[in-house]
């Protein structure tokens, strides 16, 4: 199986009805990048750059995290590189990184994490901008922000960047060629404001892993709850088809970068409402892209619609049937 993965490296997963499919992958190490080679991923869909810190005794200088991020981008070559600044506080907790209130956070998920600590520690969301802006000199930088619940914090958040972007000119340093904001959407308000966010955005990410646990109010991390709801529900499904029909027509590239992109029958249930951008891990890019060439676009969207009218149905069993039927 693995060999038959390995020849699917150069080739490039469109569907059996020809539409190309997007299949990145996810990562957060300078090693992971060898990856991309391996699977011939279009490229890293979500690079956690909290890894950095969380591995790290003391809090990552500018001069360390630029290294990194240009480290990342020579071995990514042409291929593009979604940088998510830092997602940390709440359970991804640092010890050098003083969080006040720290005992108030008894839902560390929900807590003071992610963009609400870097708006808050301005110094630290500086220090990222200025490191991946240096970092892209000469290429595009594709950068994204984690936990956006309100459009204002993406608006805050990216002031943040083009305030380092003018600093950057008056030092008559060499730029990005481009430069694409995105969030990622893994708090349900934030879909129910899509039209106000998206005109803002370059391309919108969808991180399941938070967005299933608060929608199910169902702790990711607690092994009892691991597989009480499904993916393949109709309560998430419906989420995240409305999510894909209200980007129909605008522009944004709308993607997926959570676990649930990486999973057979989840990717086929995605590609059914209407997902064309993943971002997984890179020991499913083979199994997806093998997956997504057997797909005929038109045949599965039909049958998940109808799948989604009747909640007593079991779309893990219609799926499994159906992929089945398919020699998928
Ligand atoms: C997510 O929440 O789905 C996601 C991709 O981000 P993380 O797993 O790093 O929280
Ligand atoms: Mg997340």
């Amino acid at each position: 199986k693995q060999a038959a993965y390995a020849e699917l490296r150069d080739v490039e997963p469109f569907t059996r009805c020809g539409t190309r499919i997007q299949v990145m992958m996810n990562a957060g190490l300078r090693d992971d990048m060898s990856s991309l080679a391996m699977t011939g991923a279009d490229g890293v869909g979500l690079f956690r750059t909290e890894f950095q810190f969380l591995v790290s005794a003391t809090m990552p200088q500018r001069e360390r995290q630029t290294r990194l991020y240009r480290d990342v981008l020579e071995a990514a070559g042409d291929k593009p590189v979604i940088f998510r600044t830092v997602d940390i506080g709440g359970d991804k907790a640092v010890p050098y990184l003083r969080e006040e209130n720290a005992e108030f956070d008894e839902n560390p998920a929900m807590g003071w994490r992610a963009l609400r600590l870097a708006l808050e520690r301005e110094g630290l969301l500086k220090a990222q901008a200025r490191s991946l802006l240096e970092a892209s000199a000469g290429r595009p930088l594709y950068v994204m922000f984690p936990m956006v619940s309100e459009p204002w914090e993406f608006d805050a958040a990216k002031l943040v960047f083009v305030e380092q972007l003018e600093f950057l000119k008056k030092q008559k340093k060499l730029l990005p060629d481009a430069i694409y904001y995105g969030a990622m959407l893994e708090v349900p308000a934030l879909a129910e404001v899509l039209d106000d966010l998206i005109p803002r955005l370059s391309f919108l990410s969808v991180g399941t892993n938070d967005l299933t646990q608060f929608l199910f109010a169902a702790d990711r991390a607690n092994p009892k709850l691991a597989e009480r709801y499904d993916w393949l529900s109709h309560s998430i499904l419906r989420f995240l088809r409305r999510i894909c029909q209200a980007t129909v027509g605008q522009d944004v590239d709308l993607g997926i970068c959570g676990e649930m992109g990486g999973r057979r029958l989840e990717a086929l249930a995605l590609l059914g409402i209407g997902f064309r951008r993943f971002s997984i891990t890179p020991a499913a890019v083979g199994p997806i892209k093998e997956l997504i060439r057997k797909v005929d676009l038109k045949e599965i969207s039909e049958a998940m619609n109808d799948w989604l009218l009747d909640p007593s149905i079991s779309i893990r069993t219609e799926l499994e049937a159906w992929a089945r039927e398919r020699g998928m």
